[in-house]
């Protein structure tokens, strides 16, 4: 979502007539675009002010989204040199708050959470060229005792289906052919409109957009994930097979004090939903290890719904506690020596899980949207439907943006490897 972000913010200041500079130091406007997930993203963001300060000097400098709107003025306190700082509810008007700094103004400042707009705009200006981002809602109702995000960026919004679906149809006319919906909990989109669709419609009717052929969405939320979603999957060709449902802990204690909403059982009640679908579709998720208070059973625990599930793939991280949140006061901190062990342990098991599962491909046949050339090993690269990476061989030129039938004929933990079936 941030990286979209950034996407928007750019088209916006396109519109306004303003270019891209080519390097920092030829750059009037810098504007910083920020992440507080994790304590260590939030660390870089005050050296980085420091350093875009020397290699521009004078220059006017925003800090935006996440960070900013987390330590708010405090920004200016610590970084003088700043001039405006925006949460990503305000991007809306972030080119008014631009403009009052160019008239002069000093510590400009949108922080306002309380808002019924999402940030859509006119024009986008999309740096990834094979792939499309299109938000659908924004901000989160949730309350993760973990998470920032309720705080940085608002309550829930979603955006119009109509809007949706026009921006789809303008994605297609510009030559894209993949989309990937986005939203925190993408699954809780209710259209605002009087068209009413709820998630699973709303996937259905992108994915009957003319030229469209495949569609993602992320990030699901456990709590709102329905079997319409997977009939919609089952159904329709253009929607992808991959799921990523975020599980956070195997632990149903660890669940409770994440106030993830779910317990262990719902979550894999789910996922028999999702294996019992006629396509196969792959399931990824997240995970957060030495949350306070994890014991070894509780550790143990996840590893077992590693085993009882067999994911694809797994983001995993350890507990990084963050202002503003209930978990960073409870008692039983990890030590970080001992999340370090737990996550190279959960990772080890997961690689062998998914070596397993990619050796089963071998000898398949996958259709890849090519995304990557690297002339030096003479390799393309790719995803597949179920948003596996291949890498391939193939004696044509020009791949970028194509669609190839891949035959798999190896498999390693992380990746396929193949050759173009011709
Ligand atoms: S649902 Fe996701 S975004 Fe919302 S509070 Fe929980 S972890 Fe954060």
């Amino acid at each position: 979502m941030n990286v979209h972000d950034s996407e928007k913010v750019a088209g916006v200041l396109l519109a306004r007539g303003y270019a891209p500079a080519p390097t920092l130091a030829e750059a009037d406007l810098l504007l910083y675009n920020t992440c507080s997930i994790r304590e260590k993203a939030a660390q870089k963001v005050f050296s980085r002010l420091g350093e875009f300060r020397q290699a521009a000097p004078g220059r006017t400098i925003g800090v935006l989204g996440c960070l900013a709107q987390q330590e708010g003025e405090e920004i200016f306190e610590r970084a003088p040199w700043v001039s405006l700082v925006c949460g990503s509810a305000s991007y809306r008007r972030l080119p008014d708050l631009v403009a009052q700094v160019e008239a002069g103004g000093r510590r400009v400042t949108g922080l306002d959470l309380d808002t019924e707009d999402t940030f859509e705009t006119e024009i986008t200006r999309r740096d990834n060229p094979i792939r499309a981002y299109l938000t659908i809602i924004e901000g989160c109702d949730y309350a993760c005792s973990y998470c920032v995000v309720p705080h940085t960026r608002g309550p829930e919004r979603s955006r119009a289906s109509a809007s949706v679906l026009a921006e789809a149809r303008r994605l297609a006319q510009a030559g894209y052919t993949e989309i990937q919906l986005l939203g925190q909990t993408v699954n809780s989109y209710r259209d605002p409109s009087p068209a009413g669709l709820d998630f699973p419609s709303l996937l259905r009717a992108v994915a009957a957009t003319q030229g469209i052929r495949r569609v993602r969405f992320t990030t699901s939320h456990p709590n709102d994930f329905s079997r319409e979603i997977v009939a919609a999957i089952d159904d329709t060709p253009a929607l992808c097979d991959h799921i990523h449902l975020p599980v956070q802990s195997g632990s149903p204690r660890i669940l409770q004090a994440m106030r993830r909403t779910y317990t262990r059982e719902d979550y894999l009640e789910r996922i028999s939903w999702i294996r019992a679908a006629r396509r196969p579709i792959s399931v990824t998720t997240d995970l957060i290890v030495g949350f306070p208070g994890e014991t070894d059973e509780d550790f143990a625990d996840t590893l077992s719904l590693l085993e009882a599930v067999r994911f694809d793939g797994v983001f995993a991280f350890t507990y990084s506690p963050r202002p503003n949140t209930t978990a960073a006061s409870l008692p039983g901190a990890i030590p970080e020596e001992e999340k370090a062990r737990r996550l190279a342990a959960l990772l080890e098991h997961q690689r062998q899980i998914q070596t397993v599962r990619h050796q089963s491909l071998v000898g398949a046949t996958l259709e890849v949207l090519v995304d990557a050339h690297r002339p030096a090993r003479r390799q393309w690269s790719g995803r597949s439907t179920s948003n596996r990476i291949v890498n391939f061989t193939s004696p044509l030129e020009n791949l970028l943006g194509e669609y190839v039938q891949v035959s798999i004929m190896r498999a390693g933990p992380n990746s396929l490897i193949g050759e173009q079936a011709i």
